[in-house]
């Protein structure tokens, strides 16, 4: 058997008449940037999150550059990230003019740790980039009140968690504003690039609208030098084919991820994804730790099964963070955790067919290669 890391064509398969049709009305009126089909899907969007304003830009990653400059973040100020997230989190930051400052993770859940964001904050620090890694929401009540109690922005990055659930309201509601990609492999996925930002403020909404339209709000008409990060018509229009299925969608992500969970419960050698109290996740990735990873990979694929790592070195272990001279052991979480993550096949159409393999397959390699198991 075959199981593919992520699979997008039986999704597309599933959706394929509305979606060629949406497809073929930004064709037939040639609204490839902007236009009604991307007004259409920011409405339904920021009514779908529950935040007044959203904004469509190009991808995820300006989504928080473009964020951290609506909200007045300026050069030298200093905004905390996690020390587990993709590199576009903390690059966003260093591109808007601040200094990226690093967080360990939590030891279970994986996202932001809390006490050790509470220890970063200097006289310096203007906001917090919390990211709901994996699906998984980080801790945002605590990240509220040290927001509050320090005067700092948050910025959500939503990235891996659209429709995620924190105490019984969605993830991206908390913030000032939240940042998601709609990079074709996330939950909810253009076809090709894409990006947005929900706001609470008015005033901000519109900055983020005129700096990522060249500085316009009328043509030719710049109030200020910006620059071009805009969504386009058919990535706006597949968005929105899209968005009425995220829910279920996400509802078989879950189940898929209850499944693992069940069959994999008590096997030596796994350490198993928790879910928080707090938390209705979407498991954008299903993350495993095990030993002997790459030894187990490979044993994997020999058996069809395709696996990946989120991700394999922590941010700060990153070459390009270097100069901020971090060692090993400052962020002993996040250092000890990237050696032993595994994230399993995840997608909505996984059968359980596959799953039962997977798992199978999982056991018997884990058995002839985990010291742990062994013992
Ligand atoms: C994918 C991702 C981004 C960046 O999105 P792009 O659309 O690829 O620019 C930012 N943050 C996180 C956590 C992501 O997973």
């Amino acid at each position: 058997m075959n199981v593919p890391f992520v699979d997008l064509k039986s999704q597309y398969r599933s959706i394929k008449n509305e979606m060629d049709a949406a497809i073929a009305e930004v064709i037939e009126n040639t609204a490839f940037v902007g236009g009604k089909a991307v007004s259409r899907f920011e409405e339904a969007f920021s009514a779908y999150v529950g935040v007044p304003h959203c904004v469509g830009v190009a991808n995820g990653t300006d989504a928080i550059e473009i964020a951290l400059l609506a909200l007045g973040i300026r050069p030298g100020d200093e905004v905390i990230v996690p020390a587990n997230s993709f590199i576009a989190t903390s690059e966003a930051v260093t591109t808007a003019g601040a200094k990226v400052v690093f967080a360990d993770s939590d030891p279970r859940f994986y996202t932001i740790d809390v006490e050790d964001l509470r220890r970063k904050i200097t006289p310096k620090t203007k906001a917090i980039i919390p990211v709901h890694l994996y699906g998984h929401p980080a801790d945002m009540d605590p990240i509220m009140e040290i927001a509050r109690e320090h005067n700092l922005i948050v910025i959500e990055d939503t990235s891996q968690a659209h429709g995620a659930f924190y105490k019984g309201n969605r993830v991206g509601t908390f913030g000032d504003a939240a940042t998601f990609s709609f990079y074709p492999g996330k939950n909810l996925g253009a076809y090709g690039d894409g990006g947005g930002i929900v706001f609470k403020s008015p005033e901000a909404a519109d900055f983020a609208r005129t700096y990522a339209a060249h500085g316009s709000k009328v043509k030719y008409h710049h109030v200020m030098e910006g620059r071009n990060s805009r969504l386009d018509g058919i990535q706006g229009a597949v968005l929105g084919v899209k968005l009425p299925h995220l829910d279920s969608w996400n509802e078989a992500r879950r189940r898929n991820a209850a499944l693992y969970s069940e069959l994999l419960a008590g096997t030596r050698g796994i350490v198993l994804p928790e879910i928080a109290d707090y938390a209705v996740p979407v498991f954008h990735l299903y993350v495993i730790r095990v030993e002997n990873r790459e030894e187990l990979q490979k044993k994997l694929a020999e058996r069809g099964i395709a696996t990946a790592i989120h991700y394999p070195i922590s941010l700060p272990s990153l070459e390009a963070y270097a100069y901020l001279n971090h060692t090993h052991e400052d962020f002993p979480v996040a250092n000890g955790q990237m050696t032993e993550i595994l994230s399993l096949p995840m997608y909505p159409e996984l059968t359980e067919e596959m799953i039962r393999y997977t798992v199978e397959a999982l056991k018997e390699e884990v058995a002839a290669t985990s010291p742990a198991a062994a013992l």
